[in-house]
């Protein structure tokens, strides 16, 4: 599970969450992908909420389309940078239910999945724990345990319903059985983020997830370009803890490793056909 040692020679080489103005974020995709060059990147990935957020959502489904545009023009202008399109999307019901259609998740080059309090539910049930019961959840030890069993549940059966390639600040904000999905991500191949933003709440999270055989992205969940790509610290604070970098899918020694995931990466965009999608959690080395 751990390694000792480590390896500094390994370095970041994509950041696979960040936010346009597409959403709530404050820059543009051109200049996301312009910071991401500057800061060495060679994959960037463009995620903005799905529409059930209120306020900050990228509104409807068909905005992905616009979004489409100016990510291929930021590929004709970065060639050494893959850019690809994904979405955050929110969990609104219990049973998983997330806020894209699976005509859209085709169109999709990554699926990342999180639970967020303010969205537009499935249902008023849904709704109630989201907005109400899940925060004040740690005020009675009952309804902890019961928000707990509602946020795992939703979880799982997501990561068993749709293509995930990573769990979004998993920890934060919603308590869940950290064992649980750490187990059930990883058989999917569904990565867990270890989220530069939230590091220093969810810390203890990470440390669980990582003895329970959880695999790991370090992403930037950058809201402005600047921030795109400023992960050492997150992955200094991952290498105190122990985790073992060979776990940590956007970190690498060499060049081949990563053009090989960046490759595998991007062949299963072109092949969007039937049949099981590769997930970014099965391109990591089996070892
Ligand atoms: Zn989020
Ligand atoms: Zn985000």
């Amino acid at each position: 599970m751990f390694k000792k040692g480590t390896d500094y020679r390994m370095y970041i080489w994509g950041d696979f969450h960040t936010h346009t103005n597409f959403s709530h974020g404050k820059s543009t995709v051109f200049e996301n992908a312009a910071w991401a060059v500057q800061r060495g990147l060679c994959a960037l990935a463009i995620t903005d909420h799905g529409p059930a957020s209120y306020w900050v959502g990228i509104g409807s489904v068909e905005k992905l389309r616009s979004i489409r545009r100016e990510v291929e023009r930021a590929r004709r202008l970065f060639p050494g940078l893959t850019v690809y399109l994904g979405v955050e999307a929110n969990i609104i019901d219990r049973d998983g239910t997330i806020d894209i259609p699976d005509s859209a998740l085709k169109d999709l080059d990554l699926l990342l999945v999180g639970l967020h309090p303010r969205i537009r539910p499935r249902s008023w049930r849904s709704g109630l724990h989201l907005l109400l019961k899940n925060p004040f959840s740690r005020y009675r030890l009952s309804s902890r345990s019961k928000a707990r069993l509602w946020n795992t549940e939703a979880l799982l059966s997501a990561i068993e319903r749709y293509p995930v390639d990573i769990i979004t600040h998993p920890g934060y904000g919603f308590s869940v059985d950290t064992e649980a999905l750490a187990k059930s991500a990883a058989n999917a191949g569904t990565l867990l983020e270890v989220n530069a933003g939230h590091l220093k709440r969810t810390w203890r999270y990470v440390l669980k997830a990582a003895r329970a055989g959880g695999v790991f992205v370090i992403n930037s969940d950058a809201h402005r370009a600047e921030r795109v790509g400023a992960l050492n610290e997150a992955w200094r604070l991952a290498r105190d803890l122990g985790l073992d970098e060979r776990r940590i899918f956007n970190v690498a020694a060499t060049g081949e490793e990563i053009r090989r995931r960046n490759a595998m990466i991007a062949a299963r965009c072109r092949r969007k056909d039937s049949g099981k999608r590769i997930l970014l959690g099965d391109i990591m080395p089996k070892n």
